[in-house]
């Protein structure tokens, strides 16, 4: 089969496509999907470069997909069977065939456009999880989201919007600030000619927001600390920029600040976690006021190409491939 594989780490350079895997075969209770759209996400790039280190070399990339179902193994597959279309959530997505634990899948509701399911699984599930774990937002909370035109950045305004919380979203152009504005940010601040602690202060009274939401990491990590309210939670959830050097646990007394640094697999472990998650996500994708932004559809062989662009700041909302390309 077609599959983006890595035999060593580095820049996009080291992303191979191959026209010669091997199809992998179910084990119990696995489905086999054939994919039709494959999320791209930044954890991605964090195998690919030895930020997180990948389990074995050849490695095929990829976290998330959605396909039919081609074959299942032995074991219960959860009601699931062969020709149902799933989305799922797994390891060596970036192929033309994926087997994954028919657990960490869900069928697709009828009603969705192809790729809807691939472009909104992972991040809408960071999004609502971030929301309701990390930091429960309730309304009229202050809120700050970083890279606020970014997948997962839309996705956090649109649920925070629909909760009535106060977003403030951080932006690099004024096309970002447009559509993080369409999405639910009520504040845009764009840091490349605004000055972000400044802003949030003149906003929320000189309190800060009760909770800020990063995914940029090293680069914001201290003006997040900054723009924390007394007694609110700094949520950094991502490496976009690179990894935050250690932090000295003393400054947070400053403000009584909780930090997070939370990842979406420890929220939806369990079976019942996922499922009620993506029930949850897809409840909201329904309703026609909800946007799954897909900023391009790249074939599969112009993978390096989707990971120069997300990691050049070039795309807002999702990346998608398509293995058939
Ligand atoms: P995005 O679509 O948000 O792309 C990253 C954005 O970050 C850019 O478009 C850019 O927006 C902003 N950015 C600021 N500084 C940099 C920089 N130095 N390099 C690159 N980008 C920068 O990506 P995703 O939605 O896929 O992911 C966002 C973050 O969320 C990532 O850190 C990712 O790892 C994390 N994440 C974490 C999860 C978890 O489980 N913890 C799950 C999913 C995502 P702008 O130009 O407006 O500044």
């Amino acid at each position: 089969m077609k599959a983006v594989l890595i035999n060593k780490t580095g820049g996009t350079e080291v992303l191979e496509y191959k026209t010669d895997v091997p199809v992998p075969t179910p084990i119990d209770g696995d489905i086999l999907v054939k994919n039709d759209f494959i999320g791209v996400n930044y954890i991605d790039t964090y195998f690919r470069t030895g930020l997180y280190p990948a389990p074995q070399f050849p490695y095929i990339l990829g976290r998330e997909g959605e396909g039919t179902i081609v074959a299942t193994g032995d074991g219960d597959t959860l009601g699931m069977k062969v020709g149902d279309k799933v989305a799922y959530l797994g390891e060596r997505a970036y192929a033309e065939f994926t087997s994954v634990p028919a657990a960490r899948a869900i069928k697709i509701p009828e009603s969705f456009e192809p790729g809807t399911a691939a472009a909104g699984l992972l991040q809408g599930l960071t999004a609502l999880t971030l929301i309701s774990e990390a930091h429960a937002v309730k309304e009229n909370d202050w809120v700050l989201v970083h890279a606020a035109a970014g997948g997962t950045g839309l996705l956090l305004c649109q649920l925070l919007k629909a909760i009535k919380a106060n977003v403030i979203g951080t932006v690099s152009t004024p096309e970002k600030a447009k559509l993080a504005t369409e999405n639910g940010a009520a504040h845009i601040i764009n840091y490349s000619h605004e000055d972000v602690k400044a802003r949030v202060m003149e906003l929320t009274g000189g309190q800060g927001c009760i909770a800020v939401f990063d995914g940029v990491g090293k680069a914001t990590f201290d003006l997040s600390l900054e723009c924390v309210a007394r007694k609110g939670s700094l949520v950094s959830f991502g490496n976009a920029s690179g990894a935050v050097p250690p932090v000295t646990i003393s400054r947070l007394s400053a403000k009584n600040a909780r930090l997070l640094r939370p990842t979406l697999f420890n929220y939806i472990s369990t079976r019942d976690e996922f499922a009620g998650y993506t029930d949850n996500l897809f409840e909201f994708i329904k309703k026609k006021d909800f946007n799954v932004r897909v900023h391009e559809i790249y074939p599969l062989t112009e993978v390096k190409r989707a990971h120069e662009d997300l990691e050049g700041r070039k795309t807002t909302g999702k990346l998608l491939l398509d293995p058939s390309k």
